[in-house]
């Protein structure tokens, strides 16, 4: 390793975990992050300091205001130009560290394209904000042998828990499916603290320090439940929890990756409206949604139908799951706005 290199990550290499091997490692490696929010952000300024040679990472969303009291590598200047989020977050990064790669890529990760995203990676982060992709990001990372760390965060609190496809249970071990939509909080509905999602991002980004210099045997192990307001830790260990009949990692059936569970966003011409498919089955709890949204815009509902309207859009949720958002004819902006509301 040069002298430049070596006096830059010299605190990285003097921990005795990492060491000069590890930071070898380091410097050769790309990580795939999918989303560029609050973990997104978090997990990239980790990465990009800690000298991970390549970081790819992928948004389909625009800076806002109300993202900068937690996604950390925009500023106010980046909101008022209303700029992709995959775009500031690579300017930002590459000033941070002008001697990694840094790729921000504007797209919407579906079954289509995944595969390609996530080509050439040696880990996958999770900072996406919907069950749906997660799942996707399980079936190309049990496909591919990729590990992902999965992260998730509402209010004040969070869970993660890393999968190596093989020896790993994967998600779908755990959550068999999506949990009907409108049972889980969204930060959108419920807000979020930045103190938890910094502290998800972080433990997301040492497991993949530690898949990434070679350390697989430091791994937790474990589904963490995080919550820092509410003070409470919960660790479930995963070593039984493999499941031998799961439809991912034990059948290698992988449909969201072959888009029958899910659907990808179809757009309805010439009525400025998206509709946006969901798995099959998938319940919706519309009281709950309703009692979620309430404050935030006007809502209707009854046993068929579930209505939201904001300033700019108006969402209509039907009882198998199934959305339509109008007010706008952008596939990603109809996901973004549906799982940001609705969740996902
Ligand atoms: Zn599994």
């Amino acid at each position: 390793m040069d002298k430049i290199r070596s006096e830059r990550y010299s605190r990285q290499i003097l921990f005795p975990g990492i060491s000069e091997p590890g930071q070898e490692e380091l410097l050769k490696a790309t990580a795939v992050i999918v989303g560029c929010g609050a973990l997104g952000t978090v997990q990239a300024e980790s990465l990009v300091r800690a000298g991970v040679g390549h970081v790819r990472i992928i948004d389909r969303d625009f800076v806002e205001e109300s993202n900068l009291q937690r996604q950390t590598l925009f500023d106010e200047a980046d909101a008022r130009a209303g700029l992709p989020k995959a775009i500031a977050a690579e300017r930002r990064l590459r000033q941070i560290n002008s001697s990694v790669r840094v790729e921000g890529i504007i797209e919407d990760v579906n079954p289509t394209n995944i595969l390609e995203l996530i080509a050439g990676a040696r880990i996958i982060l999770d900072a996406t904000d919907n069950f749906e992709t997660r799942f996707l990001i399980n079936d190309a990372s049990v496909k591919t042998t990729i590990p992902w760390i999965y992260g998730a965060c509402v209010g004040s609190y969070g869970l993660t828990m890393t999968i190596v496809p093989g020896e790993t249970p994967c998600l779908r071990c755990l959550f068999q499916s999506a949990p009907p939509l409108g049972a889980s909080p969204t930060c959108d509905t419920a807000g979020v603290i930045a103190p938890i999602v910094n502290m998800i991002a972080s433990l997301q980004v040492t497991e993949a320090l530690k898949l990434l210099v070679g350390k697989f045997e430091k791994r937790h192990g474990k589904l963490i439940n995080l919550d820092v307001w509410d003070w409470r830790l919960t660790a479930i260990d995963l070593t039984m929890a493999r499941r031998l009949d799961c439809a991912t990692c034990a059948h290698h059936e992988f449909e969201y990756l072959h888009g029958k569970a899910t659907g990808a966003g179809m757009v309805l011409c010439g009525r400025n409206s998206v509709q946006i498919n969901r798995a099959a089955g998938q319940s919706t709890d519309f009281a709950q949604l309703a009692e979620r949204l309430q404050s935030l815009g006007e809502v209707m509902y009854n046993d068929f139908l579930f209505k939201f309207k904001t300033d700019l859009y108006e969402i209509a949720v039907f009882a198998d799951g199934r959305g339509i958002i109008k007010g706008t004819k952008e596939i990603g902006v109809a996901k973004t706005v549906f799982n940001k509301y609705i969740g996902g």
